[in-house]
C-alpha cells in the first residue's frame, strides 16, 4: 500500500504532468468508485482546471478550484499515464483527459475511491478528519509522540500505524523507523524511555524524507504516475529482508506477527528487554 512518500511522490506526479491543465474528459467506471454517480463525476470535473495537487496521510488531494479530488489508492491502486483516452473499465477506475493529451488512469480501486468533495468540506470526510498531525509538521514533535505514548499498554508498532496518532506510516515504514531507532516492535508505548522516543522521532522524519527522495518503495504493485519504479528498497534495513543478515549487526532478521501485521526484526539491535 502506499504509504506517505509513494502518496508524495504520486502527487508531484501529477502535479508536474497535469498542473494548470483543464479537464477535457473525465469518467468514472461505476458507482463503487466515487462519492458521487459516474454521470455527476464527469460534469463535476470537466472543464475544471488542476490547480495543485497535496497529501493529507496516505491519500492524494487534487485541487480543482471549485472540486477537490480525494484519491485512496489503498493497496492495489495506482496511478497511470496512459497513451490515449480509454474509457474506464474494472481495471482502470477512473479516467481523466487533460487539455495537451495527458491522460490520467486511476486503476485498481477496488479498496479504495476517486472521491469529489467541496473544497470547504475536506477537513469533513471520514478519512482526514480523523488523521493525526503529519510526520513533517510542527505538531509532530517528540514531546508530542512522549504525550501519545504515555501510560499506553499497546505495542508501539501498533501505535505508529494508527493513522489517528501519526498520519502517513504503514507497515514498511516503521518497521524501518523502529529498526534505526533500535526500539522493538512489541515494545509497549508506555515503557518507552524518553530517549527511545526521541530516536523513533528523529527516524520518523529522516526515513520518510531519503524514502520521498527516492520516490519511495517498489515491490509488485506500487509504480508512480511514470510508470517508473522507486528506489527506496535497495535501502532497506529489515523489511523484507527476513534471514538475511542485519546490515548493522550479522544477525538474523526475523519476522514475526505484531499488531497483526508481518514485521521484520533485529533481536540484537532491538532488543526486547
Ligand atoms: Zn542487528
Amino acid at each position: 500500500m502506499p504509504e506517505l512518500p509513494e502518496a508524495t511522490t504520486i502527487a508531484r506526479d501529477v502535479a508536474a504532468l497535469a498542473g494548470g491543465r483543464r479537464v477535457v474528459r473525465a469518467a468514472a467506471f461505476d458507482e463503487s468508485v466515487s462519492n458521487v454517480a459516474p454521470g455527476e463525476f464527469a460534469r463535476r470535473l470537466e472543464g475544471e482546471t488542476l490547480r495543485g495537487t497535496g497529501r493529507r496521510g496516505k491519500a492524494i488531494l487534487l485541487d480543482f478550484g471549485s472540486v477537490v479530488g480525494i484519491v485512496h489508492l489503498v493497496i492495489s491502486g495506482r496511478v497511470l499515464r496512459l497513451e490515449g483516452w480509454r474509457e474506464p473499465d474494472r481495471i482502470h477506475s477512473a479516467v481523466l483527459e487533460f487539455e495537451g493529451g495527458a491522460v490520467l488512469a486511476f486503476t485498481r480501486l477496488w479498496l479504495g475511491y476517486f472521491e469529489l468533495y467541496p473544497p470547504g468540506e475536506v477537513e469533513n470526510h471520514r478519512l482526514i478528519s480523523r488523521l493525526g498531525p503529519d510526520p513533517f509538521s510542527e505538531e509532530f514533535s517528540a514531546a508530542y509522540l512522549a504525550e501519545a505514548f504515555g501510560g499506553r499498554r499497546a505495542s508501539v508498532k501498533g501505535l505508529l500505524l494508527d493513522q489517528s496518532l501519526v498520519a502517513g506510516l504503514g507497515n514498511i515504514y516503521v518497521d524501518e523507523v523502529l529498526f534505526a531507532a533500535g526500539v522493538h516492535p512489541m515494545r509497549r508505548a508506555g515503557t518507552l524511555s524518553a530517549g527511545e522516543i526521541e530516536r523513533i522521532h528523529a527516524a520518523t522524519r529522516r526515513i520518510l524524507r531519503r524514502a520521498t527522495e527516492l520516490r519511495g518503495t517498489t515491490f509488485d504493485s506500487y509504480h508512480d504516475a511514470f510508470g517508473e519504479r522507486g528506489r527506496f528498497q535497495e535501502e532497506l534495513k529489515v523489511f523484507a529482508r527476513a534471514g538475511l543478515a542485519c546490515p548493522e549487526c550479522g544477525s538474523e532478521v526475523v519476522k514475526m506477527r505484531v499488531a497483526g501485521r508481518g514485521t521484520h526484526v533485529c533481536p540484537r539491535c532491538q532488543p526486547l528487554n
